[in-house]
């Protein structure tokens, strides 16, 4: 879905340009509708911008409200969503950083919206019906305070001059003063600051201008300062609320050499020290040619991406711990098995899990049931002992949960003679991997002449081979 609209009431703009290292204002006028394309699509390869958390109702004098359950229902053609309007204040940038589109040496077309301009702009969608929040970030233009002296401009304008209460998901700019960290926070749902790269190498060799130490600051800053607002709510209930939706953080996967351990580590980090909502990782497209970076035919990480999204999700809804789902031996996960059947696969001594007896937490470590299952499971077994049977009812997935589980009709006896290790493999191969890879090749390799695979044969083919390559390590 794109959103497509026509503005034609603004035209009292100014078009700035970059030409050979040296900026340029020319009187050409740039509409609004120019900027906001050039704006919009800078703002693209960020993936930080879910909005759940929030509740806050319309007030009757404001307008907007936002939901505890999400805004976000629409996405664009890569998948990324768009339901808030998610733009750049500006793409001029001072740092050079070399996997961004907008790094001060490209030669790009350069736009900046002014502080009223952005914030009418969003309300004109907002009553349009077109967004349901904003999702503001920025390049960082002249210094960072500066840059964030306008982001907050914007905020301010939204919020005490136009009374909007929708969400508004912002990016605090490294190096930024502490004042106007919170200055923001009081102006916005969530706020994130980007870590990019990691490992403190990568942002050394990659982004020379940005310090892990830049990076983490604000990040603290930011969590002390929804902790203490915690406090000042419980006694005053008025006060006014710092970053409700708390804050995210965004890395980018494959332009750097880190293994998928080293990322795991560091986001089990971010969650323990910084209790951030949500780590987003972004698979690195190649959108510049740099010899420190991949080549640009290079194509986009994605499965590795989703296997991150995964593993997150293990850590934070599962109990699972970084240094159980990979180690020494194995460093990045099986493109073929999803994390959790991954680590079920090297741990059949953990097995099998008697449904009617064991903890929550042990059912949640069995491929094929989810937390939602598990937790059912826990309820119903209060009424008496389950079957296989009760399980599919209650939304367990049996073709991966049979080979890890025990239950009323399926005892140790009949578990004993489950199907050999081959079978179980290819039970679990995730089929979404094939597919990510099928596409991949069908998006990269074609060229004249050169005809694509037939799916299902290809699929049917690279099964086999991802069983065998399996096996072989088990
Ligand atoms: S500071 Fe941000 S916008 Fe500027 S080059 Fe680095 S990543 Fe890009």
């Amino acid at each position: 879905m794109k959103i497509t609209i026509s503005i034609n009431c603004y035209t009292n703009s100014y078009y700035t340009r970059r030409r050979n290292g040296n900026h340029e204002t020319g009187d050409a006028i740039m509409d609004l509708m120019q900027k906001l394309n050039i704006l919009a699509d800078s703002a693209k390869y960020d993936v930080a911008c879910t909005s759940s958390g929030v509740q806050r109702k319309g007030n009757g004098s404001g307008i907007g409200s936002t939901a505890a359950q999400g805004i976000c229902h629409a996405f664009s053609a890569d998948g990324r969503c768009i339901s808030l309007l998610k733009v750049l204040l500006t793409n001029f940038c001072v740092y050079d950083c070399k996997y961004c589109v907008n790094r001060r040496s490209r030669d790009v077309p350069r736009a900046a919206f002014s502080p009223k301009e952005l914030a009418e702009l969003t309300i004109e969608f907002y009553r349009r019906n077109y967004i349901e929040g904003l999702f503001l970030s920025s390049a960082v233009c002249g210094s960072a305070d500066n840059t964030m002296e306008r982001m907050i401009e914007v905020l301010r304008l939204l919020r005490e001059e136009y009374g909007f209460r929708g969400y508004i998901h912002a990016k605090t700019i490294p190096g930024a003063s502490a004042a106007l960290i919170e200055r923001m926070g009081l102006l916005a749902d969530r706020l994130s600051v980007n870590i990019e790269l990691p490992s403190e190498e990568s942002l050394r060799r990659l982004a020379p201008e940005k310090t892990k130490a830049g990076i983490l600051a604000p990040m603290k800053q930011v969590r002390i300062g929804i902790l203490e607002n915690q406090t000042d709510l419980v006694r005053y209930r008025h006060a006014p609320q710092f970053a409700p939706a708390g804050q995210s953080t965004q890395m980018i996967v494959g332009a750097s050499g880190e293994s998928d351990r080293q990322i795991l580590r560091l986001t089990q980090g971010l969650y323990n020290r910084y209790q951030l909502k949500r780590v987003f990782f972004s698979a690195y497209i190649p959108v510049v040619q740099d010899a420190a970076l991949p080549d640009a035919q290079t194509p986009p990480p994605l499965l590795r991406e989703h296997r991150l999204y995964q593993a997150d999700w293990l850590l934070r809804f599962y109990g699972f711990h970084a240094d159980e789902l990979l180690d020494e031996q194995q460093q990045n996960f099986e493109p073929y098995l999803d994390p959790k059947c991954s680590w079920a696969l090297r741990h059949l001594e953990e097995f099998p899990v008697d449904v009617n007896k064991c903890t929550y937490e042990q059912l949640l470590r069995v491929p094929g049931i989810g937390v939602k299952s598990a937790r059912r499971i826990c309820t119903a077994r209060r009424a008496g002992r389950l079957s296989m049977l009760d399980l599919k009812r209650l939304g367990v997935v049996l073709k991966r949960a049979q080979h890890f589980i025990i239950c009323s009709d399926f005892g140790l006896r009949r578990f004993a003679a489950r199907p050999n290790q081959s079978q179980i493999v290819h039970a679990l191969l995730d089929p979404q991997a094939f597919h990510f890879g099928y596409e991949q090749l069908s998006m990269f390799s074609p060229e004249e002449g050169v005809q694509s695979p037939n799916k299902q044969i290809w699929i049917a083919e690279k099964r086999g081979e991802a069983a065998e390559c399996l096996l072989r390590q088990i």
